[in-house]
């Protein structure tokens, strides 16, 4: 079954967010992995094409592009750290964004948009695995609320357009995502960022890597490039308005400590490893269930989390002065 919506004619396709992690990903895997069809094109937007916190530059450079599908990743994102700093600005921030887009998007009367959640928006207190029907269930973890009601009301307006407009827009759940082209801020950025960053200094001025928090939550972590094939598999091929997590199997959640161990190994540190337990842990774990993705595609096959890792901290170094941080 295919998703292209009403158009006969190939996709125009507006990214949003297209220059940050998870975009840069899509980019690659449509400029050389082949992922785009005769006659598509393909528009990656930054903060410089638009400040889409404002409504009248999100219409105008809906209506500049005039696409048939879109990708919506802009958001206001940040690590555990910069979530418990800034729960009013995740919240205003993502919810003018999402209201800006989604909007738009209806008036030039866009066929597909998918958007994105995230698996730490589901409820704190909860029954695990995780899956798509739990996302309102219940409040979500403390140290992120802004971030998490916002996304959560991506799923309201997706229902909503739906209901009333008949619009087929939906959206994804990723796990933690990584990759190269991340934002590797030790103070702002998510945890394997934060740890290859902070290997890598350590590892140059002899000192111990510090690993924040106890070393005892758990997590899920998906390659940027694992996710924007799927998300080229969801642009087509998805059908629903419902969410659908993107993740590794429950098998593959790891412990921070694990994480931490595989970061020394990639960039084979050879310092001291040490816990700060006065940092907080946040949520201990979400553990998502990828059922819903193996019944439509069985077959997918995730980059190995080693390889993975061990790809993006050769980006990362290779890249040093230009990287994010
Ligand atoms: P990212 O690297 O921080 O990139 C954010 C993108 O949003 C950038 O392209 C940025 O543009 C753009 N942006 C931010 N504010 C904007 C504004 N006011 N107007 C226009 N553009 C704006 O984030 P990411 O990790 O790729 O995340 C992409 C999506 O995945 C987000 O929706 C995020 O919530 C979701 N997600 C991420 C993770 C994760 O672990 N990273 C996990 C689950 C879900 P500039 O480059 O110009 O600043
Ligand atoms: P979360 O998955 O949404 O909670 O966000 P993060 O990607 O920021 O991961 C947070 C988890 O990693 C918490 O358990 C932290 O205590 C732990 N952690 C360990 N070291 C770091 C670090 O250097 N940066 C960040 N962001 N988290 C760290």
């Amino acid at each position: 079954m295919s998703n292209q919506g009403d158009h006969a004619s190939p996709m125009r396709v507006l990214v949003t967010g297209g220059s940050g992690l998870v975009g840069r990903a899509i980019q690659h895997v449509i400029k050389q992995e082949g992922g785009a069809k005769e006659g598509e094109e393909w528009i990656f937007l930054s903060s410089k094409d638009a400040n889409l916190m404002n409504a009248e530059e999100t219409l105008a450079v809906f209506r500049k592009h005039q696409p048939t599908h879109v990708i919506h990743l802009a958001a206001m994102v940040g690590g555990l750290f910069k979530n418990m700093k800034y729960n009013l600005d995740f919240w205003r921030n993502n919810v003018f964004i999402n209201d800006n887009v989604l909007q738009a998007a209806h008036e030039v009367s866009v066929a597909r948009v998918v958007s994105c959640l995230s698996t730490c928006i589901f409820p704190d207190k909860t029954t695990y695995p995780i899956d798509e029907t739990m996302v309102h269930n219940g409040p979500p973890h403390e140290s992120n609320y802004g971030y998490a009601y916002a996304k959560r009301m991506i799923d309201v307006h997706n229902r909503a357009y739906f209901e009333q407009y008949g619009r087929r827009y939906t959206s994804v759940i990723p796990t933690n995502v990584f990759g190269p082209h991340d934002n590797f801020s030790i103070e702002d950025g998510h945890v394997l960022p934060g740890l290859i960053h902070k290997a890598y200094i350590a590892q140059k001025e002899g000192k111990p890597l510090v690993v924040w928090g106890s070393g005892t939550p758990r997590r899920q972590f998906i390659y940027s490039l694992d996710l924007a094939r799927l998300f080229l598999w969801v642009l087509r091929d998805y059908p629903e308005v419902d969410p659908i997590i993107l993740s590794v199997g429950e098998e593959d959640e790891v412990s921070i400590k694990e994480a931490a161990d595989a970061v020394v190994q990639a960039l084979d540190f050879q310092g001291e490893v040490v816990f700060d337990s006065t940092k907080a842990d946040g949520q201990f774990k979400k553990t998502a269930s990828n059922a819903k993705l193996r019944r439509y595609l069985p077959d997918f096959n995730f980059t190995p989390f080693n390889q993975a890792l061990k790809e993006t901290c050769d980006w990362f170094v290779a890249n040093y002065d230009s990287a994010r941080k």
